[in-house]
């Protein structure tokens, strides 16, 4: 198991939470996910390992993951929003090809500073891939 799933699994149990093979798969799947899945893709390979889970069950672990801050929705302007380990990077999204790039964090650190310093607004950006256009076309 690498070490961002097991950081989420010590995390579930440390706040007193059940370890259940669907939070286990999930964890697992989304830390040694390669590109961004959707819910759909998450549920495929979760029932590929474990045909018996529920569709149900996996949708809602997803939720319960996300509502406690170890997975983040990322909504995309077009197509599914997918899921990923919270607060590893941002994303932006090319409106003509699809493709999503991933940008670290810290790459929109002033502009974050920015809007707090003038607008006391704090931009959480974890769950919104940004739109525009990439540099192939
Ligand atoms: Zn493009
Ligand atoms: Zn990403």
């Amino acid at each position: 198991m690498s070490d961002d799933a097991a950081a989420i699994l010590a995390a579930l149990r440390s706040g007193g939470r059940r370890i259940t093979t669907a939070r286990r798969l999930i964890a697992e799947i989304l830390a040694g996910a390669g590109q961004h899945l959707s819910a759909a893709d998450i549920a495929l390979s979760v029932r590929d390992a474990h045909p018996e889970i529920h569709l149900s069950t996996i949708y809602r672990t997803l939720e319960s993951l996300c509502a406690w801050g170890f997975v983040d929705q990322v909504h995309q302007p077009v197509g599914p929003s997918f899921f990923q380990l919270a607060g590893t990077h941002h994303h932006l999204v090319c409106q003509q090809c699809g493709r999503i790039y991933d940008v670290p964090a810290a790459a929109f650190d002033d502009w974050i500073a920015r809007l707090r310093d003038t607008y006391g607004f704090e931009l959480h950006l974890g769950q919104t891939a940004l739109a525009g256009r990439c540099c192939d076309h």
